[in-house]
């Protein structure tokens, strides 16, 4: 069979790097792909958000199967015109992909249908945002309503900040993407992050993961896509997913075909956790990069048939991706400067030493290359990912692979994990 990857990070790295162990996979193509995916597919040079160059691309390759990695050509409505070109997709419609692109529908969804989630209200209006605050206490919670490349998230401190922001969301920041926001109310509780496949009509657990999405250690310091994560998490055990399905991705699913948006792909949901309750922090339409990372690394099992389900129905016939390895965690490393602007070109040794730590894979995020040299090319550049017997073990090796990495300009965070660890 032949896989058509759409993206150019470590997700879709981890993605191909799985997809290339299944007995079934002849071919995969990655558009645009990065270097590290060159070694496992071949990249053609079609960016993620040119849509009609993908699906140009796919009319040629005429792919068995198209896996689209990032939010925005989801959003776009990549899968609607692959779908129309009779090319199976694993990616929501643009029409499902709404549950990550409008916080506000999200927000009226969860409402409608019973979902647990904060209390919320959307405004365009600044006077009546800054109003509402009077409900609450701070830290005040914002939320610019499209994609703001996970940005469009402010939690505000005190009052004045909380109305500055809203002057200024409201006033354009991000475009159109923060003409409207959601305020809501602050949830406390542990953060986690738990995949579910679906095809439109059913869905099936996959795995939880825990990210680490502030820069410094000891979780400080400026919000970033993602620092590092590892899967299982502890607090996401065999009976919390239960009532994660039971009360929210069910009764997504079941709602979502009901509004006559049947959501099929990767269904991934942050929850905030407290008191043994999950509630809805956001949902996304894609898999969580680096959560993609160890959760492709744990996988035993072949997951294309149950990729393939998601695409074409058919998955509540479908045997479970139920074995899985040991724990897995992946440290991203990112370039000076990051999540600001990072320092790029810098050259890259080290990798096929890392890589033979055991356990140890290093996927590509954002690298180049230039001749024969491997440079920095991005914000967050590789991720490191191990297994290992216990987490504790996993994270000792990902860390044995950072040190063997040559890479001036290259930092990670030296916690990862710690949460986890801490509950021994
Ligand atoms: P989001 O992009 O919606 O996941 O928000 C980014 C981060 O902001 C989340 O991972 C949470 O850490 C935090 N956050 C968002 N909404 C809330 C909330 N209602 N209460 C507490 N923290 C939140």
């Amino acid at each position: 069979m032949k896989i058509l990857i759409v993206g150019s990070g470590g997700r879709e790295h981890a993605l191909a790097w799985r997809l290339r162990q299944s007995s079934r996979v002849t071919d995969i193509v990655c558009a645009p792909g990065n270097p590290g995916i060159a070694s496992v597919a071949r990249c053609e040079n079609v960016v993620a958000d040119n849509i009609e160059g993908l699906v140009a691309l796919a009319k040629i390759e005429r792919p068995h199967l198209v896996i689209v990695g990032p939010e925005v050509p989801l959003v776009m409505g990549l899968a609607d015109k692959l779908r129309a070109a009779d090319i199976p997709v694993f990616g929501p419609s643009a029409k499902a992909a709404i549950l990550e692109g409008s916080k506000g529908y999200s927000k009226d969804f969860m409402a409608k249908y019973g979902i647990p989630t904060a209390a919320y209200g959307r405004f365009t209006d600044t006077a009546k945002a800054k109003a509402f605050l009077d409900g609450f206490k701070p830290p005040y919670v914002l939320k610019a309503d499209g994609l703001a490349a996970g940005k469009g998230v402010v939690i505000a401190g005190t009052r004045a900040e909380a109305e500055a922001e809203i002057n200024d969301m409201l006033g354009g920041k991000f475009g159109t993407a923060s003409a409207s926001l959601v305020i809501e109310e602050f949830m406390e509780g542990e953060e986690a992050s738990f995949f579910a496949l679906c095809d439109g009509d059913t869905a099936v657990a996959l795995a939880g993961a825990q990210d680490h999405k502030r820069v410094g250690d000891g979780d400080t310091g400026p919000n970033t896509g993602g620092m590092g994560a590892y899967s299982p998490a502890p607090i996401l055990d065999a009976a919390m997913q239960r009532v994660v399905m039971d009360t929210i991705v069910e009764p997504t699913v079941r709602g979502m075909k009901a509004e006559g948006r049947a959501y099929s792909g990767v269904l991934f949901v942050g929850l905030m956790i407290a008191d043994g309750k999950p509630r809805v922090v956001e949902y996304n339409c894609r898999f969580g990069d680096p959560e993609c990372q160890v959760i492709m690394a744990r996988l035993k099992d072949d997951p294309l048939p149950q990729l393939l389900a998601c695409a074409t129905g058919g998955l509540a016939g479908c045997a479970r991706l139920e074995r899985f390895s040991d724990p897995a965690v992946t440290v991203v490393m990112a370039g000076a400067g990051y999540p600001g602007e990072p320092k790029k070109g810098g050259v890259i040794g080290g990798l096929d030493e890392a890589g033979k730590v055991p356990g140890v894979t290093v996927f590509h995020a954002g690298t180049a290359k230039k001749g024969e040299d491997i440079v920095a090319n991005g914000g967050r550049v590789l991720n490191v990912t191990a297994t290992g017997p216990t987490l504790r073990e996993a994270v000792d090796r990902a860390y044995q692979a950072v040190g063997k990495i040559d890479w001036a300009d290259g930092f990670c965070r030296k916690d990862i994990a710690w949460r986890a660890l801490n509950r021994g």
